[in-house]
C-alpha cells in the first residue's frame, strides 16, 4: 500500500468507526490491533448486550459528560445518536430502544455489533491485523510512519488504543504513550464507572437493593444523589448507581448513605413500622422487620442503629425506634476510595483536549495526527454515551483524514 495511507491504531469501536468513515471516503487504512481481531471489549459491553447509545436529545447527552463537554458538540451534531442509529440499521443490525432511552441490538448480542462493523470494514477491503504500534513516525511536525515493530509508512494515524481499564481487553495505555511521544499532555489516567471501597460492619454480600437513594458527600457538600440499584460486594458498594457516583467521585474518602425508603417521609415511615410492630408484639426485632428489608440487611441496619436483634418488638423503646429510623432513611458509609482501573468500566483521563480540534480530532500540535474515543480526556455516566462518544469521535477522524 502507498504512503498515502491511513494507518488506525486500535480496532475498537472508536478504531473501527474511523476505518469504516475513511475506507468509504475511498482512502487506502490499514487496521492495526494488538489482538489480531476486532471489538474485544465492545463484546463485553453492557453485560453483553452492548448499550450502543442513549436515544437523546443534544441537552440531555451533554448533561451525560461529566468532563469537557463542549469539545464534543461539533461531533455530537455530525453524528447524533439518531445517525448512530440509522448507521447500524443500515448495516443490518435492528435495534431496540429501552427503559432511560438505551438503545440495544434486538438480539441482546454485543457480538451482533462487532459483527455488523466487521462485515462492513471487509466489503471495503480492510482487515484487521495483528500489529502492536509502539512509536510514531514524527518528522518536521508530520507524521510520517507507525513502528509496529518494523515502520509502516503512512501520512495520517488515528489513535484509538482505548484507555487503562480492563486491560486484558488490551486497553493497556498503549495510546497516552504514544500521544506523549507527540509532545500532547496526558491528563492522568484514573479509574471511572468503578464500584466503591468501603468497610461495612454486618456487610450482605451479593444483596442487591433496588429503588433506593444513594447519596455521597464530600464533607458537607452533596456530590451525588440519586435513585436506583445498588449492590454489596465483598469490598464495599457496586452497581448502577455506584458507578454513576464514582463518576463524580476522586481516590479518597467520602462519606454516603442510603436511604431505603425514599418514597416514605420520616413521619410515614414512622407510622408504618408502629404498623409492623403492632401486629407481632412479641417478635424479636429481627423478626419483625423483613416486611420492612431484606432480611440479609437487618445485621448491618439493627447494628448501625446500635440495638440488639434480639430485642422484643414490644420493649422496643421511643428513642430506638428514633434511631431505627434515621438509619433506615440514612444507612452511613465510610467510602475509603475507589476499585481499580482494572475493574473500571472506562477510564477518566487522557489526551487534553485542548490541543486535539473538535471538528476533526486532528492533533494541534503534528500534522496527520488524530485520536478517537477513550484515548482522548473525555467520559461519560453509564447508558449508553460513553460508546456514542466513541462512534462520534472515531466518524470525526474517519472522515477528517
Ligand atoms: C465491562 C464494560 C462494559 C461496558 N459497557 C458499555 C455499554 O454498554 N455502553 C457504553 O456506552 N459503554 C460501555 N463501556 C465502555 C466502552 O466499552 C468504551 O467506552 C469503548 O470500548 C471505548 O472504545 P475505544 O475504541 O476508544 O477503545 P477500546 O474499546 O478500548 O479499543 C481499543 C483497542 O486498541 C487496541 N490497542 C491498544 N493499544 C494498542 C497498540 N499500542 N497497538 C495496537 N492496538 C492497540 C486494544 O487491543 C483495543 O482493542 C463498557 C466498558 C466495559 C469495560
Amino acid at each position: 500500500m502507498s504512503c498515502g495511507q491511513t494507518i488506525i491504531v486500535g480496532a475498537g469501536p472508536a478504531g473501527m468507526t474511523a476505518a469504516i468513515f475513511a475506507a468509504q471516503n475511498g482512502r487506502p487504512v490499514r487496521l492495526l490491533d494488538t489482538n489480531g481481531f476486532a471489538g474485544k471489549k465492545l463484546n463485553i459491553t453492557g453485560k453483553g448486550r452492548c448499550n450502543i447509545t442513549n436515544d437523546c436529545e443534544r441537552g440531555d447527552f451533554l448533561d451525560n459528560i461529566p468532563r469537557n463537554p463542549r469539545f464534543l458538540y461539533s461531533a455530537y451534531d455530525a453524528f447524533p445518536p439518531r445517525a448512530v442509529m440509522a448507521f447500524f440499521e443500515e448495516l443490518g443490525l435492528k435495534l431496540k430502544t429501552e427503559r432511560g432511552r438505551r438503545v440495544f441490538p434486538v438480539s441482546d448480542n454485543a457480538r451482533d455489533v462487532t459483527d455488523a462493523l466487521t462485515r462492513r470494514l471487509d466489503t471495503l477491503g480492510v482487515k484487521v491485523e495483528k500489529a502492536r504500534v509502539s512509536g510514531l513516525l514524527i518528522e518536521n511536525g508530520a507524521v510520517r510512519g507507525v513502528f509496529a515493530p518494523n515502520t509502516i509508512e503512512c501520512a495520517n494515524v488515528i489513535v484509538a488504543a482505548g484507555g487503562l481499564s480492563y486491560p486484558l481487553t488490551g486497553s493497556t495505555g498503549g495510546g497516552y504513550a504514544l500521544a506523549g511521544q507527540a509532545g500532547h499532555t496526558i491528563i492522568p489516567a484514573r479509574p471511572s464507572l468503578v464500584p466503591l471501597i468501603a468497610d461495612i460492619k454486618d456487610n450482605p454480600q451479593g444483596l442487591t437493593l433496588k429503588n433506593i437513594v444513594f447519596t455521597v458527600f464530600d464533607g458537607e457538600k452533596r456530590v451525588f444523589s440519586e435513585q436506583g440499584e445498588l449492590l454489596f460486594t465483598h469490598s464495599g458498594v457496586s452497581g448502577p448507581l455506584v458507578l454513576s457516583a464514582s463518576a463524580h467521585m476522586d481516590d479518597r474518602t467520602y462519606g454516603a448513605e442510603i436511604d431505603f425508603k425514599p418514597a416514605l417521609d420520616t413521619r410515614t415511615l414512622d407510622a408504618r413500622i408502629l404498623r409492623d410492630f403492632a401486629a407481632s408484639p412479641n417478635k424479636s426485632l429481627e423478626n419483625a422487620m423483613p416486611a420492612l428489608l431484606p432480611r440479609s440487611m437487618i445485621p448491618a441496619v439493627l447494628n448501625a442503629a446500635e440495638i440488639s436483634g434480639e430485642t422484643r418488638v414490644n420493649s422496643v423503646t421511643r428513642e430506638q425506634r428514633g434511631r431505627l429510623l434515621n438509619t433506615l432513611k440514612g444507612f452511613k458509609i465510610n467510602i475509603s476510595g475507589l476499585g481499580s482501573i482494572d475493574e473500571a468500566v472506562i477510564t477518566r483521563g487522557g489526551v487534553c483536549v485542548d490541543e486535539i480540534y473538535p471538528k476533526t480530532m486532528a492533533s494541534r500540535l503534528v500534522k496527520g495526527l488524530y485520536f478517537a474515543g477513550e484515548v482522548l480526556d473525555v467520559d461519560a455516566y453509564t447508558g449508553g454515551y460513553n460508546l456514542q462518544i466513541a462512534w462520534m469521535t472515531g466518524r470525526a477522524a474517519g472522515v477528517s483524514v
